[in-house]
């Protein structure tokens, strides 16, 4: 039997269980900002409602340094909905045992990279790699239109 061969690779579960605290705190803080955004989005849209078109277009005109228009909030809502996914996925790869093993390459991801992107599923080298080839395939992509 050969032993390191087939051994997969998995974090501890002390460092799951850290991890599983880490990803609910952020999940906490997300649905409780996600609600505030609704509540301010049911706002928005009332006080629109009997509001005339001139006035909802200056207030668009200010959405790059207003904060609190509807349209960066939709935005927002949906970047942090997507969040939010990620960190449920998160999740269920703590439960399986699988969290914190780089897609790719089936190897750890380092701890540190882990307190800071919660959600990552590669490494860095691979995501790195990953980006490289993504760069790769659009430069022949743009020759093949090229020669067209
Ligand atoms: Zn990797």
């Amino acid at each position: 039997m050969s032993k390191a061969k087939d051994v997969e690779v998995r974090m501890s579960d002390e460092d799951l269980k850290f991890f599983e605290e880490l990803l609910k705190q952020r999940r906490a803080k997300l649905v409780e900002e996600l609600r505030n955004i609704e509540d301010s989005n049911l706002f928005t849209s009332q006080s629109n409602h009997g509001g005339e078109l001139s006035g909802y277009t200056n207030h668009l005109a200010d959405a790059a340094s207003d904060y609190t228009t509807l349209d960066t909030n939709f935005g927002l809502a949906e970047r942090e909905g997507r969040y939010l996914t990620y960190i449920e996925r998160a999740l269920s790869r703590i439960k399986k045992g699988t969290y914190g093993v780089c897609n790719t390459c089936k190897e750890l991801i380092p701890k540190r990279r882990l307190e800071a992107v919660p959600t990552a599923t590669r490494c860095v080298s691979c995501k790195e790699e990953g980006k490289k080839q993504e760069a790769l395939e659009m430069q022949m992509e743009m020759a093949k239109q090229k020669k067209k």
